[in-house]
């Protein structure tokens, strides 16, 4: 960790340290959502540190400085979210780059900063990691995921085309009886588990196009909640294009969460989400859009980029944030549905300019939701974690016909079904499907600063890249560039907003 170490404490303000409170163990269940099956948090197996005059305390390792403006840079680290440090905090966390103890400072900081303000700093730097006993066993880090997800694929069919798409699109549902099954089965799943928490991922195919079972399904889903006091989340992953004054009215009542894909405006959009016509969607997109947020209710949007968008994703950037929409950016992945729409696929300056741009616009318009769990494709910045996703470990794919899946893009070869007693068990010990290896355990992964962020990018699309789970991902080359620009992005927030948050 660099700082201006010619900087004499009277020469800069008193230290200020800014940053986010984590939000739980678990990649945020309420705050962030994901079209995949969102990656679990890693907790630190670490008792909390009291600091104490016996104790010499060093500088956690395996950080890095981004500077931001004026005297404030971001602190990336390694195993605990980023934050923002002033110079004096700068001074402070270098001069334990020796160890020492906490009453062994300069006699300069207390005369220019006053001691209160040092002691609460070292406090401070303490609790939040930056300050580590010296000497100590490196903490555990174990992922202790709450949340048991189950995507329900409701239908196959859907209205919309689109060149992305990896579903065959036949005329086939879940019947209510199955999707009942599918739900008994993921609670018993959660319950066997310890899990807190089960969360429904209503899908296809175009779930709107069955709605009245998706209401149905809640309400089961609803009675076995209460009945074995789990917690319950429920999100509708839609296009958009069929949404109805009354539909919207009946999410909200319910207490549905709505995810819709959006890639870009106007052509940009209708070059890859169109009718089986070719008629492009993005005037039904805006209007469904539009429809949720005059009756109060907030769309998740979900933006795929690709080379036929990837230059409009400024433009869309911009709408997105005069709404305040959150949004989550992911990169295309090939299928065996989208080989023939070869144009999809980037080249990695193109998708990199296109990021840039975005995040540009980002950078003006500042949102005051944090950004890093959406950011960049499959990488959850706001949480350590060790898988990409939860497949193989906390996620259930059900089928039309209750069959269950380890994932939502490999729905050929079923593990179990519903009727199985504990799904989650059998998709756990699966040998043959995705296999979802900790990052740990990934070749040029292992020594990445960035592994417990990135975790090595979607299995699948490494697999299919490199006929391989355990190396990175074909798009590390982009993650490797863009991640230190979003960390930068969350430090311009941090301080953007510093007034309503924790700070010295
Ligand atoms: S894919 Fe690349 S950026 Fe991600 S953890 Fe592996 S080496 Fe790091
Ligand atoms: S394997 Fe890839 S596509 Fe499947 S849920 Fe995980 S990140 Fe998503």
């Amino acid at each position: 960790m660099q700082a201006d170490d010619n900087l004499l404490p009277f020469d800069v303000d008193a230290p200020r340290i800014l940053y986010d409170l984590p939000h739980s163990n678990d990649a945020g269940p309420t705050t962030d959502q994901c079209d995949c099956a969102c990656a679990a948090g890693l907790s630190i197996g670490q008792q909390p540190v009291v600091p104490s005059p016996d104790i010499a305390f060093s500088c956690a390792t395996n950080n890095q400085l981004i500077p931001l403006k004026a005297q404030y840079h971001v602190l990336f680290r390694q195993n605990s979210n980023s934050i923002v440090l002033n110079h004096a905090a700068l001074i402070m966390a270098n001069h334990f780059h020796q160890p020492h103890q906490l009453a062994d400072i300069p006699s300069t900081w207390p005369e220019a900063w006053g001691h209160k303000v040092v002691q609460n700093t070292l406090e401070q730097m303490v609790g939040l990691g930056l300050l580590v006993p010296h000497g100590f066993p490196k903490p555990m880090l174990t992922e202790t995921p709450i949340t048991l997800s189950a995507w329900l694929h409701i239908t196959d069919r859907c209205n919309l085309r689109c060149a992305y798409c990896y579903l065959p699109h036949n005329r086939v549902d879940m019947s209510i009886e199955t999707g009942r099954a599918a739900i008994d089965a993921t609670f018993r799943s959660a319950l066997a588990h310890g899990y807190q928490q089960v969360k429904l991922k209503y899908a296809g195919g175009e779930p709107i196009l069955r709605f009245s079972v998706i209401t149905a399904l809640h309400d089961h889903a609803q009675t076995l909640a209460n009945h074995y006091g789990l917690a319950l989340e429920e999100i509708i992953l839609s296009n958009g294009t069929l949404l109805t004054s009354k539909i919207v009215k009946t999410l909200q009542s319910l207490g549905l969460r709505l995810m819709i894909s959006l890639d870009g405006l106007e052509d940009f959009h209708d070059r890859q989400r169109y009718y089986p016509n070719g008629r492009g969607s993005f005037a039904d997109v805006k209007r469904g859009i539009e429809l949720a947020l005059a009756h109060n209710l907030m769309p998740d949007i979900s933006i795929t980029v690709s080379s036929r968008n990837a230059e409009g994703l400024p433009k869309l950037m911009e709408w997105i944030l005069e709404r305040d929409l959150p949004f989550s950016l992911n990169f295309y992945r090939d299928n065996d549905f989208s080989v023939t729409h070869n144009d999809l696929k980037f080249e990695e300056e193109q998708i990199i300019a296109g990021m840039r741009a975005a995040f540009k616009v980002i950078e003006a318009d500042l949102p005051r939701r944090n950004l890093l769990p959406s950011l960049i494709d499959r990488a959850n910045l706001a949480t350590p974690h060790l898988h990409t996703c939860s497949v193989g470990h906390s996620y259930l794919v059900f089928d039309h016909l209750g069959q269950v899946h380890k994932c939502q893009m490999q729905m050929s070869k079923p593990v179990t079904t519903a009727k199985a007693d504990d799904p989650l068990s059998l998709i756990a010990a699966d040998k043959i499907g995705i296999q979802n290896i900790s990052v740990d355990e990934k070749e040029d992964c292992r020594d990445c600063v960035w592994k417990y962020w990135c975790a090595g990018g979607c299995p699948l699309a490494t697999y299919r890249a490199t006929g391989r789970y355990d190396v990175k991902s074909p798009y590390c080359n982009i993650y490797k560039t863009l991640y230190p620009e979003a960390v930068r992005l969350e430090g311009l927030r941090l301080l953007k907003y510093a007034d309503e948050k924790t700070a010295v």
